[in-house]
């Protein structure tokens, strides 16, 4: 238990042991390959993910193949609504056992619809796997056009990947190119203003939580926070599925950073909701 990262169990430095499964994730490949390895253990029939055929602009897709769920690698920092596909996961495509992945505040609305399921009886107890990622900010999708046509000058068609970290917004090209960067000083004004509000940065609703920050690049950072979030985590790593390092708790750019980070979420957020309530505008409700 850390008051800045939420309840858990354990942290550890982990990365999917397929380099194929790594090749076009975003950090360590730890949300793909455990949704593969649910899938095919039967511990999951299929997963919510955000698929965006052009890297960006996402929209949630119920992956139920390896294939499906390699298709969606890959951070796309637009939103991909992924709780208003999980209705139809289960009535429409039949899944019984549903891996999730999101962004905290989608796992503030999963675990409300879980535990208040008004339009929702007989979904929640379908959610087998809940994956969160760790997330400061989030941006519409012409927001995000705009940063990557006009500010890092790149076609939409040539974007490879993106990412945020190390304080700024990185473009990388399919070209092979190097990276274009952005300062995020310029990015902050066209961030969604909810995420002013969101006091989570480590999605500390989840089974268990995963980002870039507080290991070495291409490793992930893993929170586990429940039972059943280590019972699978235990079980990748016991079938050779990732593998691990203790996790740096010590370093400046380890678990103090994701620390430091977090606190930081928490008490910005904090502040602006307060100023919100005193003007009489509305704030979230947390559980
Ligand atoms: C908006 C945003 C902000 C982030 N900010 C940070 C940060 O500040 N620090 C940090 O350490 N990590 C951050 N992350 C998380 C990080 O970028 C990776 O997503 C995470 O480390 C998982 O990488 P992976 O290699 O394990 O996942 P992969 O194997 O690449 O899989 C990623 C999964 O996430 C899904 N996904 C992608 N984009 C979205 C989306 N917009 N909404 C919901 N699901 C999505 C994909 O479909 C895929 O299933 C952020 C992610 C997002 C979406």
């Amino acid at each position: 238990m850390s008051k800045s990262l939420g309840n858990y169990m354990e942290i550890i430095t982990a990365r999917a042991t397929d380099a194929d499964v790594r090749s076009r994730s975003q950090d360590g490949g730890i949300v793909s390959a455990a949704f593969i390895y649910g899938i095919e253990n039967g511990i999951l029939d299929g997963s919510i993910v955000a698929s965006a055929p052009d890297k960006h602009n996402p929209s949630p897709v119920v992956a139920i193949t390896k294939e499906d769920i390699l298709k969606a690698r890959g951070t796309k920092y637009s939103i991909s609504p992924n709780v208003a596909l999980l209705k139809s996961a289960v009535r429409e495509h039949g899944l019984e056992k549903v891996g999730f992945v999101g962004t905290p505040c989608q796992l503030v609305a999963l675990r409300k619809a879980i535990k208040y399921p008004l339009g929702f009886r007989h979904v929640g107890d379908k959610v087998g796997l809940i994956i969160g990622i760790f997330c400061m900010e989030n941006f519409n999708y012409q927001s995000m056009k705009i940063l990557i046509e006009e500010y890092a000058n790149v076609s939409m068609d040539d974007v490879l990947k993106t990412d945020i970290g190390k304080g700024k917004l990185w473009v990388y090209k399919k070209d092979g190119s190097e990276p274009i960067t952005v300062p995020l000083k310029e990015t902050h004004i066209f961030e969604q203003k909810s995420c002013h509000v969101c006091t989570d940065y480590t999605s500390e609703l989840a089974d268990f939580s995963t980002g870039s920050v507080g290991s070495p690049d291409g490793w992930s950072t893993v929170i586990i926070r429940t039972k059943r979030g280590k019972e699978f985590i235990d079980k990748m790593i016991a079938d050779g599925k990732l593998e691990t390092q203790p996790a740096d708790l010590e370093g400046k750019g380890g678990i103090p950073l994701l620390e430091k980070l977090s606190n930081g979420k928490k008490e910005k957020s904090l502040d602006t909701i307060r100023i919100r309530e005193e003007n009489g505008l509305p704030v979230p409700k947390l559980l």
